[in-house]
């Protein structure tokens, strides 16, 4: 375990001594005894934070003694990485033939960069030895967390899915959910599991389910209704045309003179014919 810092926040006091049953102390407005609950909690919350002092202190002297003991039996050894001295059970060796020992730290922050680059291979770390053997799963739990270990998993189970290419196995479009599925001609829709997304989608144009139309008729459905959009943002006066060119613009908040992008064409934005200056003012409120 690593050496705890002198500052400790309530929840790691709490873990180290397994208090779960030491509730904070809340306030309760209109409680009477809520000052000697209070002053209670403070004095336990003393207590507990000395001792977590005198814990972390007794971890420093620990290690430090580790250390002396090593150095006085000839049980030091360079990290290959870092190239700093560690006493051996303080280190992690690589599976390979001959094995290469590194520090904690060292194999940790090559997890972190690795999981950073969504890769999840943890290999030996020793420079110029060209040695790519991995840890075993021992010496990984010497310096992996909970945390990296779940992350280190989690991508190489979506590495292994597309690897694998699993007959029947199907994958969400909309999220990295996957799952091996009956033939498409007995079931076309996809129902994800993964309960941040739960999309039901179509195996074969990989959009959102469009039963009972085909795949054709869904797109075709979908280009009239963008179509059908255009048409009603029109008559509801947003988009205009230009009487020269026909290209369309919306309407921005503002002036009544609009001039096409396209040809450079002055019109009136209300009534849509070419006007000069003076019909702009005679149509202003
Ligand atoms: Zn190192
Ligand atoms: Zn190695
Ligand atoms: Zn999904
Ligand atoms: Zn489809
Ligand atoms: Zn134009
Ligand atoms: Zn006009």
């Amino acid at each position: 375990m690593a050496v705890p810092g002198e500052k400790a926040s309530f929840e790691r006091v709490r873990e180290i001594f397994d208090l779960k049953s030491y509730v904070p102390y809340k306030n309760v407005p209109g409680d009477p005894d809520d000052s000697i609950r209070q002053e209670l909690y403070e004095s336990r919350l003393y207590y507990v934070h000395q001792e977590y002092l005198k814990y972390g202190q007794r971890c420093k002297e620990g290690e430090k003694k580790n250390f002396e003991y090593a150095k006085e039996h000839g049980l030091l050894r360079e990290c290959e990485c870092c190239f700093a001295n560690f006493p051996l059970n303080r280190m992690v060796s690589c599976s390979g033939e001959p094995h290469h020992l590194f520090c904690k730290q060292c194999p940790r922050k090559q997890a972190e960069e690795t999981i950073g680059q969504s890769r999840y291979q943890i290999t030996c770390l020793s420079l110029g030895g060209g040695c790519s053997a991995p840890f075993s799963l021992t010496e990984r739990a010497k310096f992996l967390d909970k945390g990296l270990v779940t992350a280190l998993e989690r991508i190489e189970q979506d590495a292994v899915l597309r690897a694998a290419n699993i007959e029947g196995l199907v994958q969400c479009p909309f999220c990295s959910f996957a799952a091996i599925c009956v033939p498409e001609k007995e079931n076309r829709e996809f129902p994800c599991q993964n309960p941040d997304c739960l999309v039901v989608s179509c195996r074969l144009c990989r959009a959102e389910s469009h039963v009972p139309l085909s795949c054709e008729e869904a797109t075709q459905k979908a280009g009239f209704s963008a179509r059908h959009e255009i048409e009603e943002a029109m008559s509801s006066a947003l988009i205009r045309k230009c009487n020269k060119c026909s290209t369309p613009f919306i309407k921005i908040l503002g002036c009544n003179k609009v001039s096409c992008t396209r040809c450079g064409n002055i019109q009136c934005d209300v009534c849509s014919k070419n006007c000069d200056y003076n019909h702009f003012k005679e149509n202003q409120p």
